[in-house]
């Protein structure tokens, strides 16, 4: 579905990415993983077709979206017409808004269509959104702002979510539950790239995963291997 070949992204003058290949395949859930400063938001990032100077400049390599290059195209369409949205890292709701307004901000790219079912989904998935949905979002705690950014991003209709660090700064309950909706939405047919901190968690719901250090891909394989590998265990799990 979508296939990365030897990307190299850049900030100004400094790569970023030195090179990386990798694919997703429809329905799969992949993951990345690596220390701070791999390269693993970078890579969201460049896949999102997001601008300088907060994404980085595209300077090598492709990326393809089943079978055609998505290199050319603005982000808009990313969304719109790939269907592929970004949950970003640190979430980006808009505080002064309230859920439901967030909520429906969100379906600009569906252009009149009536987003009833995606809202119903939404508060389905988590139940505390539909309760707060008259409530400003800067006032929500930390775990009902990613489920707001989660849920913001299905509003899009994706067939692919990128997520960048799900887990930051959630209580491990609150972490777990993400993770278990993350799998039901995989169930129902969502494919998902997750960026996490959290190599563990991220291995365990993934199909996938690639390990990125220092903008380069130094292993991949199943993630119930990549669990059990004992440079991976040493380096990223906690040994
Ligand atoms: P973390 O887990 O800490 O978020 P990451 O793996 O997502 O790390 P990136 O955010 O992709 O890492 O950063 C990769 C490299 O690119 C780092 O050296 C970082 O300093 C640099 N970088 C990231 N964003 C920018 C930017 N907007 N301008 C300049 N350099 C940047």
């Amino acid at each position: 579905m979508i296939r990365v070949s030897n990307l190299k992204a850049a900030y100004g003058k400094i790569e970023a990415l030195h090179g990386i290949s990798f694919h997703v395949e429809k329905g799969e859930i992949v993951t990345l993983i690596g220390a701070n400063g791999a390269g693993k938001s970078t890579t969201l990032k460049a896949l999102m077709r997001l601008v300088p100077p907060e994404a980085p400049t595209v300077t090598g390599g492709d990326i393809t979206f089943d079978g055609a290059s998505i290199l050319g195209m603005p982000a808009h369409r990313i969304v719109s017409d790939i269907r592929m949205t970004l949950a970003p890292e640190g979430r980006r709701i808009f505080g002064n808004l309230t859920v439901m307004e967030n909520l429906q901000l969100a379906s600009w790219s569906r252009k009149g269509e009536s987003t009833d079912k995606e809202i119903q989904h939404v508060f389905e998935l988590f139940p505390r959104l539909a309760e707060r949905a008259r409530q400003r979002s800067d006032t929500l705690s930390g775990g009902e702002q990613q489920m707001l950014a989660v849920g913001r991003a299905l509003m899009t209709k994706c067939s692919v979510l990128l997520l960048d660090e799900p887990s930051m700064g959630l209580a491990p309950l609150i972490m777990y539950d993400m993770f278990r909706t993350l799998k039901r939405l995989n169930a129902e047919g969502l494919t998902i790239i997750v960026v996490e901190q959290n190599a563990h968690l991220a291995l365990k719901v993934a199909d996938r995963g690639y390990v990125l250090d220092t903008g380069e891909i130094v292993a991949e394989g199943p993630a119930e291997e990549l669990l059990h590998r004992p440079e991976i265990k040493a380096a990223y799990l906690g040994g």
